[in-house]
């Protein structure tokens, strides 16, 4: 009798080079003795309709071919967090999930694609993490109101931030972002404003980068030296590079600094627990993708 063949999940985004998640949940998979591999297939904004539409074979950073309706499950990264509503079901429980509009993780299951968001409990738990920061009565910047912005604008204002400033080079998505937790909490202080200067950062507590700003070593910094003070916590979602040069400028000012890696960990362990349908605690996946994680960086 021939083997089962073995199961296909990934990263579905434009770029996906950067990411690190085949090592987190291959190592996951390896652990629970399950015979499935995670690849990343990069897929264009023009190419995502045909993705979900099609029984298409898209192509892996390896060269390798896959069939669209075989990759049982995948994570979503940028830019398709928000367009990916368009092609996916929606827990109707998650009322939540139905305002913040935005998705980072996918379950293939009998031909319907199911949506779900760990980004925000990542970002929660990371965040707030043996009291990392904690966002109540806290004034915070946002630079970026994209995908992963709906999620840690979603998190600071549950976490009682008493006002949050968004600063994205696209102003519509930063005034749906704004309208968007409006609607969720309608007494939240969050506001947008035109440039980066208006952000106002040395009146802010946290500063944190949702851009994809710093993932290439010729990519800026966004803000100058003069922006920044030394009782400013940042924050960038960015963990590859592991020190942006926003990191870099933020340590020089004297701010603590975090990079995204914590997030990463977290979110990935709920996404594998959603593709595995596993019993295993998301702890003992944390600790398996976190030594693989340390691995895969010691070896860069
Ligand atoms: P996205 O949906 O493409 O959103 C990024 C937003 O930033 C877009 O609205 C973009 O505007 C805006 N932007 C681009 N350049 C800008 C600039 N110079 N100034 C201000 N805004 C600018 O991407 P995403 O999915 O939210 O991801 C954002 C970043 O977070 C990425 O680096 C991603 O890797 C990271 N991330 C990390 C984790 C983690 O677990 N650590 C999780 C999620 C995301 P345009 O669309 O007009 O370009």
């Amino acid at each position: 009798m021939n083997p089962a063949p073995r199961k296909i999940y990934g990263l579905i985004g434009y770029p996906v080079k950067h990411s690190f998640s085949p090592v987190m949940h291959n190592a996951a998979f390896g652990y629970l003795g399950i015979n499935a591999e995670y690849k990343l297939f990069p897929v264009k904004p023009e190419e995502l309709a045909a993705f979900f539409q099609k029984d298409i074979i898209v192509k892996d950073t390896n060269g390798n071919d896959a069939r669209t309706k075989d990759i049982l499950g995948f994570n979503v990264t940028l830019p398709h967090k928000e367009r990916v509503l368009d092609f996916v079901c929606l827990d109707p429980e998650s009322t939540y999930l139905n305002q913040i509009r935005a998705i980072n993780t996918i379950v293939r299951k009998d031909g319907i694609c199911q949506g779900f968001n760990t980004d925000i409990a990542g970002f929660q738990w990371h965040l707030t993490e043996k009291n990392f920061f904690n966002p109540q009565g806290k004034q915070v910047a946002l630079l970026g109101a994209g995908g992963a912005a709906r999620a840690v604008t979603y998190v600071l204002a549950k976490s009682g931030a008493s006002r949050i400033v968004i600063f994205d080079i696209d102003k519509q998505k930063s005034k749906n972002v704004v309208s968007m937790i409006k609607g969720i909490f309608p007494d939240s202080g969050i506001s947008c404003v035109d440039t980066i200067e208006q952000l106002d950062i040395l009146n802010k507590d946290l500063l944190i980068n949702a851009t994809p700003i710093g993932l290439k070593q010729t990519d800026p910094c966004l803000v100058n030296r003069e922006m920044l003070h030394k009782k400013l916590f940042v924050y960038d979602l960015i963990y590859n590079p592991l020190e942006t040069k926003l990191l870099a400028l933020a340590k020089k000012a004297g701010a603590v600094v975090s990079n995204g890696l914590g997030m990463l960990q977290y979110q990935g362990a709920l996404s594998f627990q959603l593709f595995s349908q596993t019993q295993a605690p998301v702890d003992s996946i944390f600790r398996v993708m976190g030594q693989a994680l340390r691995q895969e960086i010691d070896r860069l």
